[in-house]
């Protein structure tokens, strides 16, 4: 995943203001492969909300975490933001979300949001990136690709494009 310096600060904030809470984001833009001759490829990262405590209050018994150790995006905003891609003919590139006083591993919580029907992800071209924020302060990102063959998620890399 190759994201400019800009769009990696953009998320290192977002996880700031979120701590001690997690944060979560999108990240949508071209196709893979379809950047052309260029090489650089169009995209958008999206800050949004958490809405994990919201769901805890209502539900304690299915949303059984807070947003200190879980997170989720608003089903509606998810849908709105799916439909959007959809007519820029983009495609959801990645999910970011932030461990608060956790490192930036892939958790089996992760990985059962990632694939909720314990075959293959709900976005298998999607990756995720899970920062870690250690006392308020981002100590670094890792990014997990899926991987057809091994049918698990495996740590990619994390290219900021400095421009
Ligand atoms: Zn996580």
């Amino acid at each position: 995943m190759l994201l400019s310096s800009s769009m990696i600060e953009v998320m290192h904030q977002h996880a700031r203001d979120a701590y001690p809470d997690e944060c979560c984001g999108l990240i949508v833009g071209q196709p893979p492969g379809d950047a052309g001759m260029s090489g650089q490829e169009r995209m958008r990262l999206l800050p949004l909300r958490n809405v994990q405590n919201e769901y805890h209050e209502r539900d304690p018994e299915t949303y059984t975490r807070t947003a200190r150790r879980a997170y989720l995006i608003d089903p509606f905003e998810f849908e709105r933001i799916l439909e959007d891609a959809r007519d820029n003919n983009e495609v959801l590139r990645g999910i970011f979300h932030s461990h608060p006083d956790e490192e930036s591993y892939f958790s089996q919580e992760d990985k059962d949001a990632a694939v909720p029907f314990g075959d293959i992800p709900a976005f298998p071209q999607a990756e995720q990136i899970v920062m870690s924020v250690m006392k308020g302060e981002v100590k670094g990102a890792r990014v997990f690709v899926w991987s057809s063959d091994g049918k698990d998620f495996l740590e990619g890399e994390l290219v900021v494009d400095v421009e």
